[in-house]
């Protein structure tokens, strides 16, 4: 490839404002001075406007009075609502799919997919609008019943990571909106055209139903736009994707609140390939979770935990398969690695490189920069696979690009230590034939991972299931499951239909 097929600024530029006004995007309310670039050349796709600090109290404002009504609007029709809004999304899969490719470089396959799980957690959330309940539970006392009720929280604030720019938002929103919370967005300032777009969808569904407009809203803007969301108290329920590092600073000003946080933070995600495992199918799942979406999914399998009696082999076929990676334009067919977002995804990773190396590792393949004559500021990187001793620092921390770190195991006790032994705690799997070890990877002396998965890679989960993960992770849950719960409020109510007032506990309380 060379800088022919890379598209020229004007290309992306008009590829880009083309699909936000198809998806409804007023385009001059969104030029501002704020940077704006492509990951794809590197270049800029002009200025953007910025929400300020007023901007973010008025919009909270005008979603705690939009809240009021939209909470007694039955769940059902909000169901419809999300209906519809998945519907648009469909029409407009692929307007969206290219802003994401534009915006954040990912491949067309993996852009689309992104937008076909939106149009999937739409599908979800339309089948809970209609399962919202608590349960019911008998009473010590005759006549008595005691019964829960679940009610929407209020505003719930979500912040988002650039990896994925439009998904994240949706899983939160389609199931914040169906248990009648309003919604305030701050997408990443790496991808405002996908957010604008995805919004002016559901905004048009929202108006077709005759809703109040500001049940869902976007502010965008920097980490100061954020920490503006994070802080202010009408903000019931603050959900936020990012790094450990954003996470490590977001907690604990919402719980100074005594807000609710729901947390979505790095993972260092490990496959354990067993001496049973079927290793073609191992080797299709480590390449694609290692490299897909260029090593920048939260899921990204980072470390491979290969026993020792096929390590060699296995490395030697992974290297192979590595060699035939087609990088280059995210936008063209038969793409299978675009760029990274940016110089300091490019930087992280060669520091990362090099620290692996002076913890005793060593480079099998990639890690350096390719196509730098088709793009200056463009960042298209070989994919890296990196040999190591044992667990060292660098291994246990997330860097966000495509390096795969190869361990070693002998037994299947201390390959789960390997697995468990970082600070995060997100996503796992396992390659094996033998159910025992498929058995015991998913029980509680397994993996310590929000997902466990055997025969599978790390990452390409479904909306179906609860999504999230533990210790630096942030324990939070989105998506399926009973996900929703995380949006509403519990109240129990005990009803009396007795006519007499007894007391639990058999506390008299009787007037002298
Ligand atoms: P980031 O932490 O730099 O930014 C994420 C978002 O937080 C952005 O919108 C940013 O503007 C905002 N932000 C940053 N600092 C803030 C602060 N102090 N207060 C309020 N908002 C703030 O992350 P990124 O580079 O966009 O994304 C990559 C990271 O996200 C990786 O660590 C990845 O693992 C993680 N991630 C996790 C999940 C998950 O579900 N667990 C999903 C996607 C990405």
């Amino acid at each position: 490839m060379s800088r022919a097929d890379i598209p020229t600024t004007a290309d992306l530029t008009e590829a880009a404002h083309e699909a936000a006004s198809r998806c409804g995007v007023d385009l001059a309310a969104c030029a501002g001075d704020n940077p704006h670039r492509s990951p794809v050349n590197g270049e800029s796709l002009g200025g953007i406007a910025w929400s300020d600090a007023a901007d973010v109290d008025a919009a909270i404002e005008r979603s705690r009075e939009a809240f009021l009504q939209w909470r007694t609007v039955p769940a059902p029709v909000r169901g419809a609502v999300v209906k519809r809004f998945g519907e648009l999304l469909s029409e407009h899969k692929a307007d969206l799919g290219t802003l994401v490719s534009l915006e954040v470089g990912k491949i067309t396959s993996e852009a689309q997919g992104e937008v076909q799980e939106m149009i999937d957690i739409c599908d979800l959330a339309v089948g809970m609008s209609r399962q919202l309940y608590g349960t019911t539970s008998v009473s010590e006392r005759p006549g008595h019943r005691l019964m829960e009720t679940w009610h929407p929280l209020g505003v719930v604030g979500v912040i988002s990571a650039f990896n994925f720019p439009v998904a994240v938002w949706s899983w939160n929103t389609a199931v914040a909106l169906v248990c009648g919370n309003t919604v305030v967005w701050k997408p990443s300032e790496q991808a405002p055209l996908c957010a604008w777009a995805a919004a002016s969808l559901l905004a048009q569904a929202l108006a077709e139903a005759g809703a109040p407009a500001a049940v869902s809203q976007v502010l965008v803007g920097g980490p100061s736009i954020g920490e503006a969301v994070v802080e202010h108290p009408g903000v019931a329920l603050l959900s936020a994707t990012g790094s450990t590092r954003m996470g490590q600073q977001v907690g604990p000003r919402v719980a100074s609140r005594f807000g609710r946080s729901l947390l979505e933070l790095g993972g260092n995600n490990a496959a354990i390939v067993a001496p049973s495992a079927d290793l073609d199918l191992a080797l299709r799942g480590i390449v694609f979770a290692a490299v897909g979406t260029a090593g920048q999914r939260c899921t990204s399998m980072r470390r491979a935990i290969v026993h020792s009696s096929l390590v060699d082999e296995l490395t030697g076929k992974l290297a192979e398969a590595y060699e035939r990676l087609p990088i280059g334009n995210p936008l063209e067919d038969g793409t299978l690695v675009g760029p990274l977002v940016g110089e300091a995804g490019f930087t992280a990773m060669q520091d990362a490189l090099q620290a692996a190396v002076d913890q005793g590792g060593t480079v099998v393949t990639g890690g350096e920069r390719v196509l730098q004559d088709a793009a200056d500021g463009a960042y298209y990187v070989k994919p890296a696979i990196v040999r190591m001793p044992s667990q060292t620092e660098i291994v246990a921390t997330e860097t966000f690009a495509p390096i795969l770190y190869v361990l070693t195991y002998d037994t299947f006790t201390e390959a789960i230590a390997l697995n468990n032994d970082v600070p995060q705690g997100l996503s796992s799997s396992v390659f094996t034939q033998d159910q025992a070890e498929g058995e015991i990877f998913t029980s509680a002396e397994g993996s310590d991972c929000g997902i466990a998965n055997v025969n599978i890679g790390t990452s390409g989960a479904e909306v179906g299931g609860a999504f999230g993960g533990e210790k630096q992770t942030g324990g939070g849950r989105e998506c399926g499951s009973d996900a929703w719960r995380g949006y509403m409020r519990r109240a129990t109510n005990t009803i009396n239909y007795s006519g007499e007032l007894p007391l639990a506990q058999g506390v008299d309380f009787s007037p002298a």
